[in-house]
């Protein structure tokens, strides 16, 4: 794939601090990490986003991000983690090439993320009914 990132640190094109790999995947130290400790999960093979996976790679990725999680948490001391996936830019994916991240956590407070706000009642059913009506 031209013009990629991770497939040009899969390849060695681009340096990368490798903590493990297999036949599907590479887990490596991010570059700009959240936390001390966050690291990706990167497939080998060029995939967008998680709508693009096969899900026979797919379900190989959460038992190993348990693993490594839980290797990370022991290396850096950390008692809480977390797991995130961006799917598409408007979520934030900024490389567009599938991957997961492990974001080690000290407190709740360390990162910027929102709360929700109460759910309208009156919608809510709607909006799960139009979700049931595509499964
Ligand atoms: P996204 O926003 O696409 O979910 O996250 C992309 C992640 O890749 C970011 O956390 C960013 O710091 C990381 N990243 C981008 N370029 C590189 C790189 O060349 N090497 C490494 N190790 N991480 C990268
Ligand atoms: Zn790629």
């Amino acid at each position: 794939m031209g013009d990629c990132v991770f497939c040009d640190i899969v390849n060695g094109r681009i340096p990368s601090i490798r903590v493990y790999e297999d036949a599907d995947f590479i887990a490596l130290m991010d570059i700009n990490p959240l936390t001390p400790g966050h690291l990706l999960i990167i497939t080998r093979d060029h995939y967008g986003a998680t709508l693009d996976v096969p899900d026979h790679i797919l379900a190989k990725a959460l038992p190993l991000a348990k693993k490594i999680a839980e290797a990370v948490l022991l290396g850096v001391g950390s008692p809480a983690f977390n797991i995130l996936i961006n799917n598409g830019p408007e979520a934030g994916q900024a490389v567009s090439h599938w991957h997961l991240h492990v974001v080690p956590r000290q407190n709740p407070q360390e990162l910027p993320l929102p709360g929700g706000a109460p759910a309208d009642l009156t919608k809510l059913p709607f909006t799960a009914a139009a979700i049931r009506e595509n499964l």
